[in-house]
């Protein structure tokens, strides 16, 4: 099935299509959502990992993407290339970057963001293959797989960050607002967009209650996700 694959929740399986870069997908029969893609140079293995949980390029029907950084639509475009034929969402402030590629410039107020924006962009790493085709997602709206996906706008890590929870499954897809590598904490400054908002989404991710909080980088959290996102902000107010 390949390192990094499991089932989270009925029908709802992490793969991890390069080390430390995770991505979801949601089965509900032969339809599939893929939630992030990692990058376009793991492409080849996101495909066999989908096979190997049973999912199929013409099963997918959409992409649902956290947010633009390359490491989450980076696969977007060559998949599209290859016979998967399916609408590709993001929260309506990052269509324009997943449209294009180029990223939003990091918080200017921490001084690992104002490193990160006098980097070159030039990067397959930090700048994608565009993908014109992006939509925006309808917030507050449910996708009707798996009992129910909702996008949660959860802005601040990008200014269009969307958080994915399936009530039925007791599980939240957190994409970047938080990072799980040995211990739990916000996602790093340096590419932030913009810290204090990321802290209020991480708020909004504790209402959410969740059995399971999974990550994009790091393990799933499923002792008191809630607590402990809780007690994150506090830490760092
Ligand atoms: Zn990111």
């Amino acid at each position: 099935m390949g390192a990094g694959v499991f089932e989270l929740a009925d029908g709802v399986w992490q793969l991890a299509p390069s080390p430390g870069i995770n991505c979801w997908v949601v089965r509900d029969g032969d339809d599939a959502t893929l939630v992030d893609t990692g990058l376009s140079s793991s492409a080849a293995n996101l495909v066999r990992q989908l096979r190997g949980v049973g999912v199929r390029r013409g099963d997918i029907r959409r992409v649902l993407l956290t947010h633009s950084h390359a490491d989450h639509m980076g696969a977007v475009a060559p998949l599209l290339r290859t016979r998967v034929n399916a609408e590709v969402l993001a929260g309506e402030a990052d269509v324009e970057a997943v449209r294009t590629g180029v990223q939003p410039d990091a918080d200017p107020s921490t001084v690992a963001g104002r490193m990160w924006n006098l980097l070159p962009r030039s990067t397959p790493f930090v700048t994608p293959q565009p993908v014109p085709e992006a939509q925006a997602i309808a917030i507050g709206t449910t996708i009707p797989v798996a009992g129910g996906l909702v996008p949660v706008a959860t802005p601040g890590h990008t200014p269009g960050h969307v958080a994915y929870h399936l009530p039925a499954r007791d599980v939240v897809l957190g994409g970047d607002v938080v990072w799980n590598f040995f211990r739990l904490r916000p996602a790093p400054t340096m590419t932030c967009w913009r810290v204090e908002a990321n802290h209020d989404s991480i708020l909004r991710l504790a209402d959410l209650a969740p059995g399971t909080l999974a990550l994009a980088h790091g393990s799933p959290v499923d002792d008191d996700p809630a607590g402990r996102l809780r007690q994150l902000v506090a830490d760092h107010a």
